[in-house]
């Protein structure tokens, strides 16, 4: 037995919740001497953050009580999988921090296994073979206040249905001509249990038992099934399955399995201003309205880590948002408050302008560069300082000044005083303005008595504090600025077509910026606060050894209602 990695110490204590009640009881009656949960995701697409929840759940439980979660592909329908999803999922789920040691599995290891179990119930006279097509099967069903009518061939004899089960598998038969079904009850109050389809003939090369098979067992009969075999204990999924646990639970019952587990449903999170659908996902993928599954707009696992997100973060979140059994729409505003939370602890600063406007010092010497001391971490000394080099020409950020400036701004303007972050106070004499009208550069004086940014003896005070950077020194960037994807709270709950909901500003590119020196030598993986701007991190896949680039990871504060309310 593998030990799962150990959350990192600065993990908040996991709460309690219904589930982890029901784990603890299991082990103090000695029900289950140990505790072993699994993962099973359908390798169809990249994994989301619905995906954290459980993986934070089915990991956490394990690591909790000193048992074991797998990694379980719940690979049943060739159509939609690939090798490009199984891979992505096993990245996806070590960089959140879990480990699933040798316990890798795929539902289709059990192939051989199910096909057995499956002509066990035929010769138990609980299976048959159904040769009424995918529309009659409906009608057969009845509602959910009508019983359903028995198929017409639910009375063949044993040896018909392992005949035609046989040939089934042999490839005698075309897709969509007979199925295997369970013979339960068709008049059974839960439609689940109205003899429903085991095996269906699907004429597909399969990513791992290529044309081995052509007939590929259902959901339900594989999962409960793949969950007896490797001795889960708690069957942990979302509540659409709450109506699916008596057929669970029959199939239990009714074969030789070598454990009981037990399935216990929770809620399923739904994020505002998010989808989470997979078909919905790869449907703006495949038609090109993001980059690519691991676009930083898209609430993929990896989409959130190009952005900048730390597994910490997210496990967090998954652990704040709890565990329950009532449907909810979680604020995406939570998600981003405890991004914002860890980088705050973690990331150090730096000064970006990602609109530059240049300001010509008019009284500091020609030619003299300072190199000024800064703090990289206004509440950790121990991260240390950097050296920013300051000489007679700089950028400043073009929105923190203003001609006219109203009485509330602060910042500056023709006649006022500011103060540069860690460097000297400014004042502002001239503007000088392009054919058009527009602002192209100011002329300032600084005053000698206020290095490192400090008040002057006179005692002399302002009311803003500016980032800047040396215009000689700075490395010029492409900065990259997200917004919400959609434009509405639930863009998957109305009538609209979730398309017609993206937000068209989801993505802004400052090609211009120029960055503190420093920055040059950032890489891959490096957070940062820009001071005054957010939360940025480097672009693994669009950055450049010595030229990278910035993803905004989070503003520094929720500012979407008030923008976009106004
Ligand atoms: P689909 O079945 O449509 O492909 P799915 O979201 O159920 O989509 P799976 O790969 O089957 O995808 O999911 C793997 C596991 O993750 C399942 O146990 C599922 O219940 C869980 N899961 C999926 N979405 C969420 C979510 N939004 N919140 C919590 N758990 C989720
Ligand atoms: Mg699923």
């Amino acid at each position: 037995m593998t030990a799962p990695k150990a959350p990192l110490p600065s993990d908040p204590p996991p709460s309690k919740d219904f589930i982890r009640d029901i784990v603890e009881d299991d082990l103090r009656s000695g029900k289950h001497a140990g505790v072993v949960t699994r993962f099973p995701p359908e390798p169809n697409g990249y994994l989301h953050i619905g995906h954290a929840k459980s993986i934070c759940l089915n990991f956490g439980i394990a690591h909790e009580y000193g048992g074991r979660c797998h990694l379980r592909f719940d690979d049943t329908n060739p159509v939609k999988e690939e090798v490009e999803y199984v891979d992505s999922i096993q990245e996806d789920v070590r960089w959140l921090g879990f480990d699933w040691g040798d316990h890798l599995y795929y539902a289709s290891d059990y192939f051989g296994q199910l096909h057995d179990w499956a002509l066990q119930l035929i010769r138990d006279r609980k299976a048959y073979v159904c040769e009424l097509s995918a529309e009659e099967m409906r009608l057969h069903r009845g509602t959910l206040t009508e019983p359903g009518k028995p198929s017409p061939w639910r009375e063949r004899s044993v040896e018909e249905n392992l005949d035609l089960f046989a040939r089934m598998r042999a490839g005698e038969f075309p897709e969509g001509s007979k199925v295997l079904r369970a013979k339960i009850d068709m008049a059974h109050s839960n439609m689940n249990l109205r003899d429903p389809v085991l095996y269906r003939i699907l004429h597909q090369h399969h990513h791992r038992t290529g044309d081995q098979w052509c007939i590929y067992p259902t959901y339900d009969f594989a999962h409960g099934q793949s969950d007896a075999l490797e001795h889960i204990t708690h069957s942990l999924c979302t509540l659409e399955f709450e109506v699916h646990r008596p057929l669970y639970e029959w199939f239990i019952a009714n074969l030789p399995v070598p454990s009981r587990p037990r399935q216990i449903e929770f809620s399923r999170l739904s994020l505002t201003y998010t989808v989470m659908s997979k078909r919905k996902l790869l449907q703006l993928v495949k038609e090109n309205h993001v980059e690519g599954w691991d676009d930083p707009r898209m609430p993929t696992i990896s989409g959130y880590r190009r952005r900048g997100y730390t597994p910490e973060s997210i496990r967090n979140f998954c652990s704040q948002i709890g565990i329950t059994k009532f449907k909810g729409l979680t604020d995406v505003g939570v998600l981003e408050h405890c991004i914002r939370e860890h980088l705050n602890a973690i990331a150090p600063r730096a000064m970006a302008v990602l609109d530059p406007l240049k300001v010509i010092i008019e009284n500091y010497p020609e030619g003299q560069v300072e190199e000024m001391e800064i703090a990289n971490h206004p509440s950790h000394p121990e991260v240390g300082t950097r050296n920013l080099p300051f000489c007679r020409e700089i950028y400043i950020e073009r929105e923190d000044f203003m001609e006219d400036p109203p009485k509330e701004f602060f910042r500056l303007g023709p006649g006022r005083e500011v103060r540069l972050r860690g460097a000297y106070f400014l004042k502002c004499h001239s503007v000088i303005k392009d054919d058009s009208g527009k602002v192209v550069e100011l002329r300032c004086t600084y005053d000698p008595e206020t290095r490192g940014g400090n008040n002057p003896p006179d005692g002399r005070k302002v009311k803003a504090t500016m980032h800047w950077v040396s215009a000689l020194h700075a490395v010029p960037a492409e900065v990259r600025l997200y917004d919400r994807l959609f434009n509405v709270e639930s863009p998957e709950g109305g009538d609209d077509d979730f398309l017609s909901l993206l937000n068209p500003d989801s993505l802004k590119i400052l090609s211009g910026c120029q960055l503190e020196p420093t920055l040059a030598r950032a890489v891959p993986g490096d957070r940062f606060q820009f001071e005054r701007l957010g939360y940025f991190s480097v672009d693994p896949k669009l950055s450049r050894p010595g030229s990278p680039v910035f993803n905004r990871t989070v503003s520094l504060k929720d500012s979407w209602a008030k923008v976009k309310g106004q």
